[in-house]
């Protein structure tokens, strides 16, 4: 019979993978002779075999994939056959664009579990065992193409069974570019909080579980930082870890050494296990049903983060605990995770008793990743480890842009060849850390993507960091109206093009006319948006301030309605503190104007005695969340809608409070107000939806995190006839709003021409 020969090129996930042994498994079993070769493109593949086979290799290509790769793209053309005798894997081309894809970092898999409990294996207890099927990734590349003289793996030389392993296009561990084993790879040491070295290798494991047995806090060198483990059943310890951090109220994350014991404690749906159990192995907030666990790990909630051991270091460590440990970064409050050893032991020796630290560099810093599952699908909160730097794809890329987000949880974004790449949470831009940390991670992307960007996309609040760093930049600047970028985002993910209504409800956006917007109705079409709705403005007496004192919003609120007869006594303060306030609110001293959603929901808190300030972030909304109780209904408050026709003539209907407010007044179980609350801002999405007409409504912002507003939403409007579309893979918090931006940007491309002749000559 005739041969043939295939020329194929795949894209998508297929490096660092245990891709290319794969295909050489394939082609061996099926007697096929070329080659494959990883490029900076993907892997290319040529083929040569009677034609029958060949169609066999492609169809078991696509179904017999490698547990962690994804074809994204393939293309198979016939070219003319060259009678090779053999087949082999090629060395990597350098050559051409880079477009392969990073791999975020991958959790154990069953294979190297297997053997690091397994007393006959050469690697029984190797804390650092990997194979092309798991093991650190993005944590450690430092350059592309994927190979291991570019990764911080490259100061240890592999010895003679581990080279062979490499070597080998059979072996699991074909260029495992992190291979390693106890004989050559990087090694533990446990240091005491003066760095002084306690004990080495296994011993210093064992010591650290004894320390964390004892009650002590063990800051631990992990995937992609430090994190600080203490014991979960021990109330003390947890209370001295919060006392330490300066960490009061926000709950900590718990690691448990198997899927069994979480479902011992936590009610576990058969998607929550599978995404417990994925290699992106990520926090997964799970309803509790046990009072095991330190009441101190997440006061007055109902949820427990909870995740698996995702490296064999967390594997051994928990094996040999048997305990839940709490898990949190290793950071000092507000800053990065910590990366680098001595840095660790500069910023947590006030914190720690113990540092488990190990020889293998991290290259950047990647924290857990934190979702819930709500219909099947993830919910994004923070998107870091085992996500990013994973792409979404775009159709629209065309160009290379750079966003770089908003200033709390921030992420940067670079659009490249048909992706957006959105970097790890970075946090909160007011640390002068975290700007470091945006910066390294800017020339990071840069320099990975090799990106030459022709525009930058930034915020239009001007107060900014990340706008002054986009100012500074010298490139095209593209300023995106931030409730704009949350809608755009969640489009992006769901490839809409429009029309659609976006409902962007958060805490704090820079508006079109200066004051602070929150609670967005936008009609978007290909062009931009328009402001249709949103909540009647209040003044926030202190302004920034406000967000850390519900009380505050409450009085805000109150004056907008009420003016100087507002129920006083419905408030927190003293009557000083209140008079002083009043002044203020008269004058209009620092008493900026919102339309806040997020300042709403700490407003009603605050008026039905929840909580009166916050020691961190959405803090009084998650009391108002979790409050709700005893109410099947979908009973709601009255509420107003005032259509206002502005100069340029369009219509903007304002959504009026106080016989929402004057009715919430009258009433005093807590519970069932916080229910009808949040039953009526999902009646207020349908009644502007039906006023706006378009089927298609788009949910963003921080304020979707919350479970029970998704919900009520999502059913009121699939009701009442409409498609709703909400975040799931990217956060709707700040975090997923630098892919917004890049959306903005590519829609309005006058830079691209302004461009052209700069970028002429910088390639001279
Ligand atoms: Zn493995
Ligand atoms: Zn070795
Ligand atoms: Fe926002």
């Amino acid at each position: 019979m005739d041969r043939e020969r295939r020329r194929i090129i795949v894209q998508g996930v297929v490096q660092g993978v245990g891709f290319r042994p794969f295909v050489y498994g394939l082609a061996a079993a099926l007697g096929l002779t070329g080659w494959v070769v990883n490029s900076p493109q993907g892997v290319l593949i040529e083929v040569e075999a009677a034609s029958d086979i060949l169609e066999v290799f492609a169809a078991r290509l696509h179904n017999e994939l490698p547990p962690n790769a994804a074809i994204d793209h393939f293309d198979s053309q016939p070219i003319a056959p060259h009678g090779d005798s053999t087949f082999e894997i090629r060395r990597s081309n350098l050559q051409g664009a880079k477009t392969a894809l990073i791999l975020p970092d991958l959790a154990t898999c069953p294979d190297c579990l297997h053997e690091i409990f397994d007393p006959a294996n050469r690697r029984y207890r190797y804390p650092f065992t990997n194979c092309t099927h798991c093991g650190p990734r993005f944590s450690i590349i430092q350059a592309l193409p994927y190979d291991r003289a570019s990764t911080t793996m490259r100061g240890f030389v592999m010895c003679a069974d581990c080279r062979a392993e490499y070597e080998n296009p059979l072996n699991r561990r074909f260029h495992a570019q992190p291979n390693a084993c106890h004989r050559c790879g990087p090694q533990l040491t446990l240091w005491n909080r003066h760095g002084r070295t306690l004990y080495q290798r296994d011993t210093a494991l064992l010591a650290a579980v004894q320390a964390l047995r004892d009650g002590n806090i063990v800051a631990l060198k992990g995937l992609g930082g430090f994190q600080l483990l203490v014991d979960a059943y021990n109330e003390n310890a947890v209370q001295r870890l919060r006392e330490r951090k300066g960490r009061y109220e926000k709950p900590f994350a718990v690691m448990m050494p198997t899927l069994m014991q979480v479902e011992q404690i936590c009610d576990v749906s058969p998607t929550e296990a599978q995404f417990l159990t994925s290699s992106a192995a990520p926090i997964v907030l799970l309803r509790t049903h046990s009072d095991q666990i330190a009441p101190s790990i997440t006061p007055e909630n109902p949820y427990l983060g909870m995740m698996l051991p995702y490296t064999p270091l967390h594997h051994l460590l928990m094996a040999e605990f048997v305990n839940p440990l709490v898990a949190t970064s290793g950071n000092r409050s507000g800053e990065p995770i910590l990366i680098d050893n001595d840095q660790a032991l500069a910023g947590l020796s006030t914190i720690a008793d113990v540092f488990l630290v190990h020889d293998r560099p991290i290259a950047r810093h990647v924290d857990d990743s934190v979702l819930y599952i709500f219909e099947e699908k993830p919910v994004m909160l923070r998107r870091a480890r085992g996500y990013a730097p994973s792409p979404v794809h775009v159709d629209e890329v065309n160009v290379e842009i750079m966003a770089v987000g908003a200033q709390q949880k921030n992420t940067l974004a670079v659009a490249h060849h048909g992706n957006v790449f959105l970097s790890q949470h970075m946090g909160d831009m007011d640390n002068v850390a975290v700007l470091d940390a945006f910066t390294r991670t800017l020339s990071d992307f840069q320099s990975l993507y090799d990106l030459h960007p022709a525009a930058i996309a930034c915020d239009l609040h001007p107060d900014y960091t990340t706008t002054r760093f986009a100012e500074q930049s010298g490139l095209p600047l593209i300023r995106v109206q931030h409730h704009y970028a949350h809608v755009l985002s969640c489009m992006a993910e769901h490839h809409l093009k429009g029309p659609v209504l976006g409902v962007a409800w958060d805490g704090t956006g820079y508006g079109l006319d200066g004051t602070i917007w929150g609670s967005e109705f936008l009609h978007i079409n290909s062009e931009g948006f328009e402001r249709v709705a949103h909540l009647a403005p209040f003044p926030l007496p202190g302004g920034e301030s406000a967000a850390r004192e519900p009380r505050r919003c409450a009085l805000g609120l109150l004056y907008a309605l009420y003016g100087d007869d507002l129920p006083r006594d419905r408030l927190d303060f003293t009557p000083r503190e209140l008079d002083l306030l009043m002044t203020a609110l008269h004058r209009q001293i620092n008493t900026p104007l919102t339309s806040s959603m997020g300042r709403l929901f700490d407003a009603v808190a605050a008026l039905i005695g929840l909580r009166q300030r916050c020691s961190f972030e959405g803090q009084a909304a998650m009391a108002l969340e979790f409050s709700q109780d005893g109410l099947k209904s979908d009973e709601c408050y009255p509420f107003t809608v005032t259509p206002v026709t502005r100069d340029d003539g369009h219509i903007e209907r304002i959504i009026e409070l106080k016989t929402m407010i004057a009715a919430l007044l009258r009433e005093t179980n807590s519970a069932v107000i916080a229910a009808k609350f949040h039953n009526t801002l999902a009646a207020m999405i349908v009644k502007i939806a039906q006023h706006t007409g378009e089927s298609n409504v788009v949910l963003s912002g921080g304020c979707f995190q919350n479970l029970a507003l998704l919900e009520k939403t999502i059913r009121n409007l699939r009701q009442a006839g409409f498609t709703p579309f909400w975040q799931q893979n990217i956060p709707s918090n700040d975090g997923g709003l630098a892919l917004g931006q890049i959306m903005a940007a590519l829609k309005d491309q006058h830079y691209v021409s302004r461009r052209t002749g700069e970028n002429h000559q910088h390639q001279r």
